[in-house]
């Protein structure tokens, strides 16, 4: 593991608090969840639930987990057998990953790729095949051909993450499709990775993998709360899958965490009941604050690349003069007081992001404003260092 050390997250949110900066780095809301929710977790800790869940999650979270998916989606999951509560989707991801894979396998992942991912294929003693994202037409998109060529012998899985961080490509149904086929010949098993899932802008819907004709069977379709409800720091996250999979993942997850977050759990069961209107409320809010930073970005000098989903726009930072967005990012703070995330670090070529850097917008306002208006002198005559 010595070549993960610090993740960039807490990297450069020590770096905003350690310079006063405005963090648009690290993607979590600064505004609360749906105020029942928060209730329920209060009741839930007043009314005892604070010893170990059961392993598999509390019954009521699954519960309302299979009715979700079913309602949206139309998948229907046996909440006894097909229905994993995990910590987060990051352990989901992890004890996945543990589960499918033996040392030298191989998995597929479209990078830039959050940072987990690869740190669980190192986890695994896998090998990872990344499949670049490129923007065509300012959307990042895969080449089929090149998805194809990832795949070897020794492929087993392939991680989709749509809506995608960092990039804020929501998967169209063509491109699913082309995945679900190599998946199909190839004998893939699908990991899919749709944390961001309820949070698509401009009338794009996310489509999950596992609708696909023959997907069901050989996807795990993880998901998690803290986006959905912005409770990130709740850690409640899920896997959907057939028996046999479901089953082997539980074996690992036992063995890292077993169970946790009892009062959360309940919460969140009462969150996937109830309070979906306020998160189709977010998702509105949401937009708007996507399309105030892009403007600010844009009158800044960026070249924007605006999302259909996620918490994130991605910058080419070309326009300004600067070449390397690690660079930048460091210096960002000294040169306008804000922290941003820079792309490269989510590839492993990372000559393919050098140039982009990303910029957080699930923020307040006035947080977004007040980075708009730092970031203005950039193009003014500030020192070229990137
Ligand atoms: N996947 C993606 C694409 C993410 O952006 C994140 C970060 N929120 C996670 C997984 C981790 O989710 P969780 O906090 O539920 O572990
Ligand atoms: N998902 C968040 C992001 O991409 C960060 C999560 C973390 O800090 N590991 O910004």
């Amino acid at each position: 593991m010595r070549e993960f050390g610090t993740t960039v997250f807490a990297e450069m949110t020590a770096l905003a608090v350690r310079t006063g900066s405005v963090n648009l780095g690290q993607g979590f809301p600064d505004t609360d969840g749906p105020p029942a929710m928060l209730e329920r977790a209060i009741e839930a800790i007043r009314g005892g639930a604070n010893q170990y869940p059961p392993g598999p999650g509390v019954p009521e979270l699954r519960q309302a987990i299979s009715e979700h998916r079913k309602e949206h989606y139309g998948l229907a999951y046996d909440p006894d057998g097909e229905v994993l509560v995990t910590v987060g989707a990051t352990e989901a991801i992890a004890a996945t990953v543990l589960a499918v894979c033996e040392p030298g396998d191989e998995v597929v992942l479209f990078e830039p790729y959050y940072d987990s991912y690869a740190a669980a294929v190192a986890l695994a003693g896998a090998v990872r095949r990344p499949v670049t994202l490129r923007p065509v037409a300012g959307r990042f998109t895969f080449d089929p051909a090149e998805l194809r060529a990832a795949v070897g012998p020794r492929t087993r899985a392939i991680i989709v993450n749509s809506p995608h961080n960092p990039t804020g490509t929501v998967l169209t149904r063509a491109e699913l499709e082309e995945i679900a086929a190599v998946c199909a010949e190839r004998d893939l098993i699908a990991i899919t990775d749709e944390v961001y899932e309820h949070l698509t802008f401009d009338g794009v819907e996310h489509i999950p993998l596992a609708t696909l004709p023959g997907m069901r069977e050989r996807t795990v379709m993880i998901s998690s709360s803290g986006k959905t409800f912005s409770a990130t720091g709740w850690k409640v996250g899920w896997i959907c899958a057939p028996p046999a999979l479901t089953g082997a993942v539980q074996t690992v997850k036992q063995f890292l965490t077993f169970t946790a977050g009892a009062p959360w759990q309940l919460a969140v069961a009462h969150a996937l009941r109830h309070e979906l209107p306020w998160v189709a409320a977010l998702r509105q809010d949401l937009q708007t604050k996507r399309d105030r930073l892009a403007a600010g970005l844009r009158a800044a000098g960026f070249d924007v690349l605006p999302p259909s989903g996620t918490y994130f726009v991605q910058t080419d930072i070309r326009p300004l003069g600067f070449t390397d967005g690690l660079t930048l990012a460091r210096e960002l703070p000294a040169l306008a007081g804000v922290v941003a995330i820079p792309t490269q670090v989510f590839y492993d070529r990372p000559e393919y992001g050098r140039h982009f850097v990303r910029f957080a917008f699930c923020k307040k306002d006035e947080v977004i404003d007040e980075a708009a208006a730092r970031l203005a002198s950039l193009g003014k005559g500030a020192p070229r260092t990137g």
